[in-house]
């Protein structure tokens, strides 16, 4: 089989999608199955489809367009601020996006218009986290201008913590974003259907105790692909974390000094540190490197260590032990190392789905 290749199991990205589904459901909340680690892979969506999702949420309109051509048909959301220059494809292919400036959103109604669509529009509210949104003073006079917008209606409001600052989604945030909902009702005389209150960094106030007010959505992605939180990184209890396994093949393995000589300057990604002399060990360099992954993401298997990556080379000590060329080793990834292999065309994917193995 190919390598380096991602190796994906369907079936535990549906267990853990069906277990937050079934979780939060209990508490009034629904879940956005959120596939943007994965460039909009139709069967990753599809798993989670299978699992309860109602919805996907995708940072960019090429991976929803991709959900589409895959087959996807339940409705997509556009979780990043549109660009004006692609408002046309937007209200094509998204059912709805999350807005927060008022230029943004006049090029979708103006696009919305022309092909006789209507556009769905989640307003984003700065809650302190210091990405995107609009700020709770301003948010009721931007709801009048909204509603004034032909093409355009008005589905909610949300917002984004945990992802810019680390701020922490809990009961005080929680419950303004649940009373700004309340209170632009009554001001404005709308019915908002969708409150969506964050991602997988909510998951410890969604399912701790507690009211969760109006809140009745959440965005998640982490959660579902590699089962934990976001705020601590901790497995979700019930969840499985290997739904994603990078494989790579053995290109070099021979026993060599800890220590490098010569005269030392800058290495390829400048970043020095000169490894302590721990007499010689066996280093393994695998065919897989930065324009693959992102080796501080990677577990290895225990007794190998992770000692440098450059852009095609990742280099392993593996202590008294040499590997035998053209094996492979296998890795656990984090977010930002799955992000970076589902987005490399170098690494294949392997979609697996009980017992059968579909390349893709
Ligand atoms: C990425 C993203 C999510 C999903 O975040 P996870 O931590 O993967 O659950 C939700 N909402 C927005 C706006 C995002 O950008």
């Amino acid at each position: 089989m190919s390598a380096p290749r991602l190796e994906i199991d369907l079936d535990k990205i549906q267990h853990n999608a069906r277990s937050l589904v079934g979780r939060l459901a209990g508490v009034g909340i629904a879940v956005t199955g959120v596939t943007k680690a994965t460039l909009g892979s139709p069967a990753v969506a599809a798993a989670m489809v299978r699992g309860g999702v109602r919805g996907l949420g995708e940072s960019r309109i090429e991976n929803i367009e991709a959900l589409r051509r895959g087959g996807v048909e339940v409705p997509t959301t556009l979780i990043r601020s549109p660009m004006v220059s692609q408002a046309a494809r937007v209200v094509a292919g998204a059912t709805a996006s999350m807005g927060t400036e008022l230029d943004a959103i006049g090029a979708l109604s103006e696009a919305a218009r022309a092909r006789g669509l209507v556009h769905r529009i989640l307003l984003m509210v700065e809650l302190g986290d210091l990405r995107e949104g609009i700020l709770p003073g301003d948010l009721e006079p931007f709801v009048r201008r909204v509603l004034r917008l032909p093409g355009i209606a008005l589905q909610g409001i949300g917002t984004n913590l945990a992802c810019h600052s680390g701020v922490v989604p809990g009961h005080a945030n929680m419950t303004e974003l649940s009373d700004l909902a309340t209170s632009i009702e009554a001001d404005c005389g709308v019915r908002l259907e969708v409150v969506s209150g964050g991602n997988s960094a909510n998951l410890a106030w969604a399912l701790g105790a507690g009211d969760k007010g109006r809140v009745n959505d959440l965005r998640l992605g982490e959660a579902i692909l590699l089962g934990r939180e976001t705020l601590q990184r901790e497995p979700v209890q019930g969840l499985l974390t290997d739904a994603f396994i990078l494989v790579a093949e053995v290109i070099e393995s021979k026993l060599k000094p800890s220590r490098a000589w010569g005269e030392i300057a800058q290495a390829a990604f400048g970043d020095l540190t000169l490894a302590p002399d721990r007499g010689e060990l066996v280093r393994t360099i695998l065919a897989v490197g930065r324009q693959d992954t992102d080796a501080a993401g990677l577990t290895p298997p225990i007794g190998i260590e992770i000692l440098g990556a450059s852009s095609d080379h990742l280099i392993l000590g593996t202590g008294r032990r040499r590997l035998a060329v053209g094996s492979e080793v296998r890795f656990q990834v984090n977010y930002s190392a799955l992000l970076r292999g589902m987005t490399s065309p170098f690494v294949a994917k392997v979609m697996r789905k009980r017992a059968a193995v579909v390349p893709a």
